[in-house]
């Protein structure tokens, strides 16, 4: 097994939130106790529904967010002690809206070239050749080098911010939602685009969804989270053909209905998504598990390794019930 590239290592966040005018501060525990690690050149799929801390916890994966505990490391050093132009040079992000991510009074070619004007990288001369080479690589047309977004497809749009987010050759990126904003008939060309950059950079990607088809066409790993925490870690074959967690279940049959790319439709589980400033006890998925059993209400469970991966649910826990 290699080294991994990029760890979250025992990384918790919190927020303190206001309830209201006279109702005072609240904690919302927006990540909790998650340790990942990733190989170089693989791809981590991190799946759940919206509100479960997936974008928090790459947000300190990106260094733009402090872990309240814990450490994400890159290459084995604590990314706390690098300075933000030094992580950017080696972990990049594509977001989810191609659009909003874009400034809309900048051409092409200003854009893809801002993180080598910002770190003072080569001459104007170069910054040219690289940005037409990165164009080229995302399969841009050079003549749109002097267009504006406004005029450029979402497809598009969305190449120009991959353009940008590689052009320091980065060891690490990590894609939001990278597709859920584009066509369907689009999302694909994206997707393979992603795939194919991964072999000819040598990148590693953690890849951000609520979309476990997406996911499996992508990820060699998958983890999936729920109300902060990851409830299952497993190979993406392994993952797809048997999964634990009744939650990862209940995924997995979302991916069945007519719009996948919708959250986990409530047929499978009951009631939504809980208010991540009141978790229920226990395990936080138990008021919609059909699996649960008293104690899941009054414990939560600890991770169980299985299977080349491990999982979070008392029906995994020999203690507590049958192995899985
Ligand atoms: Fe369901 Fe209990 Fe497992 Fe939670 S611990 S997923 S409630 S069976």
């Amino acid at each position: 097994m290699n080294s991994p590239i990029i760890q979250a290592c025992k990384v918790a966040k919190t927020f303190i939130v206001s309830r209201g005018l006279f109702k005072g501060k609240q904690t919302l525990q927006a990540v909790n106790d998650v340790s990942i690690s990733v190989e170089p050149q693989s791809v981590l799929g991190l799946v759940g529904e919206s509100g479960c801390g997936k974008s928090t916890l790459a947000r300190m994966l990106l260094g733009l967010e402090s872990p309240s505990s814990g450490d994400v490391l890159l290459n084995g050093k604590p990314v706390s002690g690098f300075d933000q132009k030094t992580l950017a040079k080696q972990v990049q992000p594509i977001f989810q809206d191609p659009f909003s991510s874009l400034n809309p009074r900048k051409v092409i070619s200003s854009i893809i070239s801002l993180p080598l004007r910002v770190q003072g990288i080569g001459t104007r001369t170069g910054w040219r050749t690289q940005v037409e080479e990165m164009m080229e690589l995302v399969g841009l047309p050079r003549r749109l080098a002097s267009s504006y977004p406004s005029q450029l497809s979402g497809g598009q749009r969305q190449r120009v911010a991959i353009a940008r987010a590689l052009i320091m050759r980065p060891d690490v990126v990590i894609c939001d939602e990278p597709t859920s904003a584009l066509d369907v008939s689009v999302q694909a060309q994206i997707l393979n685009l992603l795939l194919d950059l991964r072999s000819e950079l040598g990148l590693t990607y953690i890849l951000i969804s609520h979309n476990l088809a997406v996911v499996e066409h992508i990820a060699t790993r998958v983890a999936v989270m729920y109300l902060g925490r990851i409830v299952e870690e497993a190979d993406t074959q392994m993952l797809f053909t048997k999964p634990g967690h009744p939650y990862t279940q209940a995924l997995l049959q979302s991916v069945l209905t007519p719009e996948p790319q919708l959250d986990i439709p409530d047929t499978h589980l009951g009631t939504t998504f809980p208010n991540p400033l009141e978790p229920p006890s226990g395990c936080a998925f138990h008021p919609r598990c059909a699996s649960r059993k008293p104690i899941c209400s009054e414990q939560a469970p600890s991770k169980v390794s299985l299977r080349n991966g491990s999982v979070q649910c008392h029906l995994f826990n020999d203690a507590n019930g049958s192995s899985g």
